[in-house]
């Protein structure tokens, strides 16, 4: 396995990981665009991630062979195992796994441990060398269970019955989390949705995940009439979206967000966020290193995020880490928005 200018690689199979750019044979871990390109030749991946796919970039963009690989099978190329295990993620994001002449890498792609009622959990897979993100690598990152930063909003949409609340949330795996898990809450009213998330929450809908009464949010009614028909209600809208004008047109909104970011409480007041929901698909500082020690890996390699302080976190450990600095991730989902400057 080496790194190439279009990511990681794997020369015996000849496949690529998540390449950055269009390649002949490609292994896509899961949907967030800054691992799944357009324009592979062939592309192996979850049946769930090559709906994703096509949902996204189009049937033809998908990769000219797509082959859908379930979780648990191994397929042999050129005598390396392949194998998909779920990573937790999003809907059908996966670790993969590949076994070659005795000795195993598990590339993990985008993780977390929390609980998702949208997907399939995390299962740490032994190995020689482990490939990890570290998004939210620091010690100050440590999130909250999710379940209480749910019983927050709905604590606050109970206080404030005369407002709506809007939440800021990622198109793919974020918004589809956050309403299962207001379902999971009792939260059994209509959820409206900005047009931006409808496609991948129907998509989510078709592949098995039920989300409960969705509705597009009211077009261009007038400011009366838009402001007494959601007072009280949830709206759940892309994060760059809350500025916008059909925001202004809304019952005085309590500005929310859900991300890991939102433990930065700088971050959240820059953005003007008023409840800030913390939040993330992605592992926090305890599950990054809770993880390296349960693959029980001698070697980690660290694709992208803050790499310093988990490669130093791994070293006092005695794993010997290694920074990849990956091009081209970090361009969807919460590690998009990175602050520029954490305490
Ligand atoms: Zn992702
Ligand atoms: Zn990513």
């Amino acid at each position: 396995m080496r790194v190439t200018p279009a990511g990681l690689y794997c020369e015996p199979a000849g496949v690529y990981i998540d390449p950055s750019r269009a390649v002949d044979r490609a292994i896509v871990s899961h949907g967030h665009s800054d691992h799944a390109r357009p324009g592979h030749r062939a592309v192996l991946a979850t049946a769930e991630t090559l709906a994703i796919m096509r949902a996204r970039m189009g049937a033809d963009r998908a990769g000219g062979s797509q082959q859908a690989m379930p979780f648990g099978q191994t397929l042999d190329i050129n005598g390396v195992g392949i194998r998909l295990v779920p990573a937790g993620h999003v809907l059908g994001s996966a670790q993969v796994v590949l076994d070659w002449q005795g000795s195993r890498i598990v590339v993990s792609g985008d993780y977390k441990r929390a609980r998702d009622p949208t997907c399939a959990g995390f299962e740490p897979v032994a190995c020689d060398v482990f490939v990890t993100e570290a998004t939210f690598a620091l010690p100050v990152f440590r999130h909250p269970p999710a379940v209480g930063e749910i019983a927050r909003l709905l604590t606050s949409v109970r206080l404030f019955p005369e407002r709506c609340h809007v939440v800021g949330v990622y198109a793919l795996g974020k918004a589809q989390r956050l309403i299962a898990m207001l379902r999971e809450a009792g939260w059994d009213r209509p959820i409206y949705l900005h047009g931006g998330l409808i496609p991948l929450c129907e998509l989510y809908e078709s592949l098995g995940i039920p989300l409960g009464d969705l509705r597009p949010l009211p077009a261009r009614q007038k400011r009366g009439a838009a402001a007494a028909g959601l007072a009280g209600e949830i709206i759940l809208a892309p994060p760059s979206a809350d500025a916008t004008l059909w925001a202004r047109r809304l019952a005085d909104p309590v500005s929310c967000a859900a991300s890991g970011w939102m433990r930065v409480r700088q971050r959240a007041k820059m953005r003007g966020i008023e409840l800030p929901l913390i939040i993330s698909d992605h592992a926090d500082w305890d599950e990054l290193l809770a993880t390296a020690a349960e693959v029980a890996a001698p070697e980690v390699w660290i694709t992208h995020g803050r790499e310093d302080a988990l490669a130093h976190a791994l070293g006092q450990r005695g794993i010997r880490a290694r920074a990849l600095h990956l091009v081209g991730r970090d361009e969807e989902d919460e590690a998009a928005e990175a602050p520029i400057a954490v305490p």
